[in-house]
């Protein structure tokens, strides 16, 4: 019986590296966090902040070159690093995983009702007539028009945003406890991107599934997420509730992803302010703060001591030197 204190998963202290002809890239050091039951968790940052590493460590399906450490509990059960046949039994039945581009994960050759099948006939041991029922049942819940007769259709047949549903769809089949989406809706237009959000919303109460939600986009984790995290250089920056997030973040890197979020009141004629400079290469992480270069706020200490953690309340924590954003001054020059 799964203890009900025992939080869904548990990750400490993980750690994922690459061997490289160039050397050692540390793509994620020292993460932390847990997810209970229901949670919705928003992993924000920059190409290269390490959030889709942190995912694909969890799901086992780091590249061949990528080795991950530390401590993974799903359920209170160690599946950090576990073998392949073990992990098979958890991905896609218990834990599912959604990315940018349907076509790319979608078999072109192969009925949507097919592909959606083989998923309950290999985890639940169903008929194909049971299956493509229940496809069916699945391609209504996630509001696909006339699901019946296009459940027997093939991916080209439909649009972006469709296509994305149909993924979604078919990572909810075994009714997975956690759906790890990677940037699901990068690749869509504005309208039918809000219509995946509003979905995933909704799948929340419908389903009770866990979701964490991988994006570049502060602004799409806006009234999706119960919480946020936001990555930079391979590390946990800023951990807190949305509203916490939101109004008052603490890091200066998410002060500088808030700014750069376009907002309906501001004249179109205003440029939308940028973080100046690029990610740190992480093959040479800087000694100090990974952020230092491209931080306003900069103090001499940041450049030569790596910030720690620091909790400002039970539910926010941030990896900076400064007290407090809202008192600090601002260093003028950039160094970029
Ligand atoms: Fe900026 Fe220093 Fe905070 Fe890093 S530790 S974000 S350089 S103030």
């Amino acid at each position: 019986m799964t203890d009900t204190n025992t939080p869904l998963l548990k990750v400490e202290n993980l750690q994922v590296e690459f061997k490289t002809g160039d050397g050692l890239v540390r793509a994620v050091n020292n993460l932390n966090f847990e997810l209970n039951q229901g949670d919705v968790l928003g992993i924000v940052g920059e190409s290269g902040s390490g959030k889709s590493q942190t995912v694909l460590s969890l799901m086992g399906l780091l590249a061949d070159n990528g080795k991950s450490s530390g401590s993974v509990l799903y359920h209170g059960r160690e599946i950090l690093n576990l073998p392949k046949n073990e992990l098979n039994q958890i991905r896609g039945e218990k834990i599912s995983m959604i990315f940018q581009d349907p076509m790319t994960c979608l078999n072109p050759y192969i009925s949507i009702a097919k592909q959606m099948a083989e998923v309950l006939i290999l985890h639940k041991g169903m008929s194909f007539a049971e299956a493509r029922l229940e496809s069916i049942r699945m391609l209504d819940a996630v509001r696909i028009p006339d699901a019946a007769k296009r459940v027997d259709m093939y991916s080209h047949e439909f649009s972006g945003g469709m296509r994305q549903r149909v993924m979604i769809a078919m990572a909810l089949l075994c009714k997975p406890d956690l759906l790890i989406a990677d940037e699901p809706t990068t690749a869509l237009d504005v309208t039918v991107q809000a219509q995946i959000l509003d979905l995933m919303r909704n799948l929340k109460d419908d389903f009770d599934t866990s979701i964490i939600l991988i994006t570049h986009d502060l602004g799409v984790v806006a009234g999706v997420c119960d919480d946020v995290m936001v990555m930079y250089g391979g590390q946990v920056m800023e951990h807190a509730p949305l509203n916490e997030i939101f109004y008052r973040p603490q890091h200066p890197y998410t002060e500088g992803l808030l700014k750069s979020i376009p907002r309906v009141d501001e004249s179109e004629h205003n440029r939308l302010p940028t973080i100046p400079g690029n990610p740190p290469n992480l093959l040479y992480l800087p000694e100090g703060c990974p952020f230092y270069a491209r931080c306003e706020y900069r103090l001499e200490k940041c450049e030569t001591e790596r910030p720690q953690t620091q909790q400002i309340n039970s539910q926010h924590e941030k990896a900076c030197h400064l007290n407090d954003i809202a008192t600090a001054e601002k260093t003028t020059e950039i160094l970029v």
